[in-house]
């Protein structure tokens, strides 16, 4: 767990990484070998974790837990922590295969609808040749399945795990089956294989630097409105917390 530059958020940890910081430590945690846990976490699931004890465990007890959405980084200067950028589970994503055939690595992808993990692992493998893709699973499973499904991840022995259930499910899964997986290093990616099979469309850049990429998702997919009424409540309890406490301005 990275001890220096940790963020508390409503109670829970974000580590105020960069992407390179963020892929360092993840090659550190690889390298160690035990089964870690790496969150990309966003405003919504700071909000649910609030009225949900189990959920704020899993966060701040990860490894690695990055600062994936706007909200996060919003959030944070007004409590006065400064993050230097957005790591999001789709850069990870991309940064870790490029670096897997050069360190040896071998990925797995599990979740997503039918199909699509495996057209992911295909179109990794053309953008980053060398890449070993171990296996793939599709995410519509259910309970009766999952020892098989461990049963083949353990068997194809991936360093890296890519868990593509959408959050809070991916989390609560890896902090669950973690030791039974024995994969060093499980990360969840929320929406990644969507878009790494060119099922969806991640935002073009200028919108991403206008930190509007969750407008753009909202406008592409509407019933995502749900969700996102989650975001203008977690900004109130950010302001409240900022009151409350009194907080001086941190580096
Ligand atoms: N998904 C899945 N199994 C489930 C529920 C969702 O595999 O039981 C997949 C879904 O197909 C999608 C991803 O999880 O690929 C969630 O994407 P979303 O964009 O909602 O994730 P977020 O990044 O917002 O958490």
């Amino acid at each position: 767990m990275i001890e220096r530059n940790k963020a508390d958020i409503l109670g829970c940890r974000v580590d105020r990484v960069t992407l390179e910081e963020g892929i360092a430590h993840i090659k550190s945690l690889v390298g160690r070998g035990r089964p870690a846990q790496v969150i990309t976490l966003n405003a919504e699931i700071i909000y649910q974790a609030q009225n949900n004890s189990d959920l704020k465990a899993i966060i701040n007890q990860a490894d690695l837990v990055t600062p994936d959405g706007i909200g996060i980084v919003w959030g944070g200067r007004r409590l006065g922590y400064e993050f230097k950028e957005r790591v999001t589970g789709i850069d990870l994503l991309s940064r870790l295969c490029r670096e897997a055939p050069v360190e040896g690595w071998k990925i797995y992808l599990l979740g997503s609808a039918p199909g699509v993990a495996e057209k992911a692992g295909q179109c990794l493998v053309n953008d980053f040749p060398g890449l070993q893709i171990c296996g793939s699973h599709h995410g519509y499973f259910n309970n009766d399945d999952i020892p098989a499904i461990i049963s083949e991840i353990r068997q194809a022995a991936p360093h890296i795990l890519f868990v593509s259930l959408g959050a809070p499910k991916q989390e609560e899964w890896i902090s669950k089956y973690k030791e039974q997986l024995g994969v060093p290093v499980s990360v969840g990616v929320g929406g990644s294989l969507d878009v790494v099979a060119g099922l969806k469309q991640r935002a073009p850049r200028w919108v991403i630097r206008l930190n509007l990429e969750w407008l753009y998702r909202l406008m592409s997919e509407p019933s995502r409105i749900r969700r996102q009424m989650a975001l203008p409540k977690f900004a109130v309890l950010i302001i409240k917390s900022k009151y409350n406490k009194g907080l001086s301005p941190r580096k």
